[in-house]
Order: structure tokens, then C-alpha cells, then sequence
């Protein structure tokens, strides 16, 4: 964590988990994670006491270990318990999903168990538009609506699925099972692709590697309870060793 000169100013946007606000350069922009939890399109919410604390570390170290690994993102730097520096990018409006095991929306579509190991990860993806209900697309569809090149569509799948060798080991070694994840993608003013929004317990599957606990966004969904300390828990497991 560093100091800097620069310091949030208008509002540009409020999502759901995290607040954006423009700063005095053009090209970076302050996030403020804040302890909301949706779910359901909305429907169904609470104000969960330290999520966002625990996000904002837990996002900054990944970011950070990638960045080690060279996987670049839009994180600049963690600058308080809450928030973090990020380079302003046009976020393209796919859910990249990368999944290692059948839960959530896959079981269901599949009609297959929960945790059965997929032979080999896959890629999917999600129109991020709130009114649609986030329909998974097919690569016709983003072509047809345009918001990928098929050039930009192989490297999209290709960055998750080396994302998802690096976090795989990175959460085994913590005995954390990595089961699947969402990645969003955003557009550099030079035209490039870059990871950016977030990557924490509130857009990653983790289950204990002992006991098969759920130790992410699950623990609301199905009103498991106990969410901050499993996220407490994986941020301890996770900065272990290293100075955040
Ligand atoms: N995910 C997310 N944001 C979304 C939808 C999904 O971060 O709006 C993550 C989710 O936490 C999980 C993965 O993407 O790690 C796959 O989610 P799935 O399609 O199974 O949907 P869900 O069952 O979470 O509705």
C-alpha cells in the first residue's frame, strides 16, 4: 500500500459491491468496496459488516500475485482498507466464467451433481445486462451484438483459462478447490485487453479442500450464514508469508 496524491472525486458509477469514482488523472480511477451483498438479480440483499474490507485485500493480492506471475490488470494499488487504485478501462459487458467443478448455474443446466470434477476446465459466457438476466451467450451472439471480435473472443477464453491455471494452484496451496469464477475484461484506450473489476470470495467458488466448505458468496445465496469469517479465513490463508 502506498500513498498518493490523487483523491476521489464526482461519483461515476455505484454497482452493486463497489463504488467508482473519477480522480484528477483521466486514466486512473478509485473503487471503494463497500459491504452490500446481492444476489438473484437484486432480489435478494443484505449489508454485510466487513466484506468489504476483506474483498479489497483479498482482490488486491490476487491482482498483485498475478501481476508476480505476468498477468497484468487494471489494479494500480491498494491505498486503504477499502479501496484500491485502478487504470480506467471501458468494461466490456461479458461475464467471462471459468469453471473447474459442476455447481451453481452449470448443475443446473446440465442436470449434473454438485462437485463433480469437470474433465477439463471450461469458458462461458454472460451478457452483463441486468434486464436480460444475464443470459449466457454463444459466440454468434456476441457477435451479433457486437461486443467482441472473434480475435478478442479467442483471447478472452485463452487469458481465463491461463487465469485459471494460476489461481487453481495458487487457492490449492492454500487448500482452498477453486471450483469456478467470473472475470470481467476491459478495453485500454490503445484497443488492448485487460483483466480488471474484482476477483474475491464474492466472484469465485472456494470450498475447503478438507471439509468441502463453502468459503465464498454461497454462504448468502443459500443463507449458509458465517460469510465474513469464511472470507476472514481466506484472507488469512491467503496473505500468509506476504506483506499486505
Ligand atoms: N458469478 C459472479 N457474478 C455473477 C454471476 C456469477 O461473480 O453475476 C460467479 C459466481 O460467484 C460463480 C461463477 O461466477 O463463482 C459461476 O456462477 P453461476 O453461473 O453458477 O451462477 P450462480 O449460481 O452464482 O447464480
Amino acid at each position: 500500500m502506498q500513498s498518493t496524491h490523487l483523491s476521489p472525486s464526482t461519483l461515476l458509477y455505484e454497482g452493486k459491491a463497489k463504488q467508482l469514482f473519477l480522480t484528477d488523472d483521466p486514466q486512473v480511477l478509485w473503487v471503494r468496496y463497500k459491504d452490500d451483498a446481492t444476489a438473484f438479480n437484486g432480489q435478494k440483499f443484505d449489508r454485510l459488516l466487513g466484506k468489504g474490507v476483506l474483498n479489497n485485500l483479498i482482490s488486491a493480492q490476487i491482482f498483485k500475485d498475478l501481476a508476480d506471475f505476468g498477468i497484468p490488470s487494471h489494479f494500480i494499488d491498494r491505498v486503504s482498507d477499502i479501496e484500491q487504485l485502478v487504470r480506467r478501462v471501458e468494461i466490456i459487458p461479458l461475464e467471462v466464467v471459468v469453471r473447474n467443478v459442476v455447481a451453481g448455474s452449470l448443475a443446473k443446466r446440465l442436470g449434473w451433481e454438485e462437485g463433480r470434477s469437470l474433465k477439463q476446465p471450461i469458458v462461458e459466457f454472460y451478457y452483463k445486462n441486468d434486464d436480460l438476466g444475464d443470459p449466457l451467450l454463444t459466440e454468434n451472439h456476441i457477435d451479433l451484438l457486437d461486443l467482441a471480435t472473434t480475435q478478442e473472443i479467442k483471447e478472452l477464453r485463452e487469458g481465463a483459462l491461463q487465469i485459471n491455471d494460476f489461481l487453481t494452484k495458487r487457492f490449492s496451496k492454500i487448500d482452498l478447490q477453486l471450483v469456478d469464477f467470473k472475470l470481467e475484461f476491459g478495453r485500454q484506450p490503445d484497443g488492448s485487453l485487460i483483466l480488471a473489476d474484482e476477483i474475491s470470495p464474492d466472484t469465485c467458488r472456494l470450498w475447503d479442500g478438507k471439509t468441502n466448505e463453502k468459503m465464498d458468496k454461497d454462504r448468502f445465496r443459500r443463507n449458509l450464514g458465517g460469510l465474513v469469517e469464511a472470507y476472514q479465513e481466506v484472507w488469512n490463508r491467503l496473505h500468509v508469508g506476504k506483506d499486505a
